[in-house]
């Protein structure tokens, strides 16, 4: 037998971390949530408006989900969907009443499910249109995910570098561009992917003129418009999804950052007529829907809508988006103030790390999109004294760093 060798390990005897270097992570440990605020492992306590990136849009660890959740740990972790899941399809029958969709397809991240509508688009091209190309059309600087299909749909080069090659069939044209609008009909794709808001790309919200002509042209060509509300779903613009101030009807949406509270989960949303074309064995997930996490969105949604939340969140993020244009008027080096609802931006390019690494040192959390934009997602449920704080200690952090004297 040959001898048998533990292999040595790198990081043996150093304070180097076992995990892959894919995030650059900032030095502080995260231990415990509650509301609007974090503690590290030191129970330093911090603001955090970054909702876990989108994600904690009823602030960390709300009672109603963990009282739905805890209930669910009772009764069923897991069973896979070859059985019915009655919280699941709760979580289904809340979304679909409360938007243009007949279906749902439940996965675990917003990758995955722009995977499921991309797949649905090419079987409905094949299918139904008999498609003889089968090309969908993004937009530049969008984010669509990680995956191969999501990241070669996503608009941006960078990210695809070191990747190739993609999966094909993916064309991006301008966003917010009129003239690119002719593209389509050229193109003829048999689907559009696009973000209201685009988040990763820089909080940068869609034209509504544009986005009515994109799909006026889309309905005329059966074109499918598949909206990425990943990070601008439950409630994060002010609506329950940002598609209803478009004034469109999309055909496919897809959801998951917001859904479940910190539970992971996505979603497919659908009408029927292109739902259908996914049939048993054609698309699936083992742990997609699962009853904790569905429990979670269950829980998230219902309290959204039943307690009147969008409304809280449209007043403070009226209250935070004046305070924000405040120190605009106050700190030139701050360009642009944009975004909707609780999705905000500061656009001062070259700047965001600064700022949020000052910031991070007052105990305040934010997030960068791009180097250009510091992101501001506080949670739906934020309070108008913890927006005043946020400001009080924003504005002291810009007149550190940028007040001569
Ligand atoms: C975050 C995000 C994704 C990817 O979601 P994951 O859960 O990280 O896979 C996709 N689209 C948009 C618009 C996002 O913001």
């Amino acid at each position: 037998m040959p001898e048998l060798k533990t292999a040595v390990r790198t990081n043996e005897g150093t304070d180097i971390s076992p995990l892959m270097n894919t995030y650059n992570r900032w030095p502080i440990s995260i231990v415990k949530g509650k509301g609007s605020y974090v503690w590290d492992d030191e129970g330093t306590k911090y603001l955090d408006f970054t909702s876990g990136i989108a994600v904690c849009n009823l602030g960390h660890a709300p009672e109603e989900v963990k009282k739905e959740v805890s209930v669910q740990l009772d009764k069923l972790w897991h069973c896979s969907n070859l059985y019915k899941i009655p919280i699941q399809e709760k979580l289904a029958k809340v979304l679909t009443e409360n938007s243009f969709a007949d279906r749902v397809f439940f996965c675990n991240s917003g990758a995955e499910a722009n995977e499921a509508a991309i797949k649905l688009a090419r079987k409905y091209a094949h299918e139904v249109k008999k498609a003889e190309k089968v090309e969908i059309v993004t937009f530049e600087q969008s984010f669509h995910g990680r995956t191969m299909a999501s990241l070669s749909a996503t608009g941006q080069p960078k990210l695809h570098e070191g990747f190739e090659p993609l999966v094909e069939g993916f064309h991006y044209l301008p966003y917010n561009d009129l003239d690119s609008l002719k593209e389509i009909d050229f193109l003829s794709p048999c689907a559009v992917m696009l973000e209201l808001v685009q988040g990763e790309g820089g909080v940068v919200p869609a034209d509504k003129e544009w986005v009515k002509q994109l799909a006026a042209i889309c309905k005329e060509n059966n074109i499918l418009i598949m909206v990425d509300e990943v990070q601008t779903g439950i409630g994060r613009t002010g609506t329950l999804f940002a598609y209803e101030q478009y004034e469109i009807q999309p055909d496919v949406i897809t959801l998951a950052k917001g859904l479940g509270s910190g539970f992971p989960i996505g979603a497919v949303l659908a009408k029927e007529e292109a739902a259908k074309v996914f049939g048993p064995g054609s698309h699936g997930s083992t742990f997609g829907g699962n009853p904790i996490a569905s429990s979670a969105g269950y829980a998230t949604v219902s309290h959204i809508l039943n307690e009147n939340i969008l409304f809280t969140a449209r007043s403070i993020s009226a209250q935070l988006t004046e305070s924000l244009n405040g120190l605009k008027e106050k700190y030139p080096v701050i360009e642009e103030v944009r975004g909707k609802g609780l999705l905000l931006g500061l656009l001062i390019p070259g700047k965001a790390a600064d700022i949020i690494t000052a910031a991070r040192k007052e105990k305040v959390l934010i997030l960068p999109a791009g180097q250009d934009v510091v992101r501001i997602l506080p949670p739906l449920t934020a309070t108008k004294e913890e927006i005043e704080t946020f400001i009080t200690i924003l504005d002291s952090v810009f007149e550190k760093l940028y007040t001569v004297s």
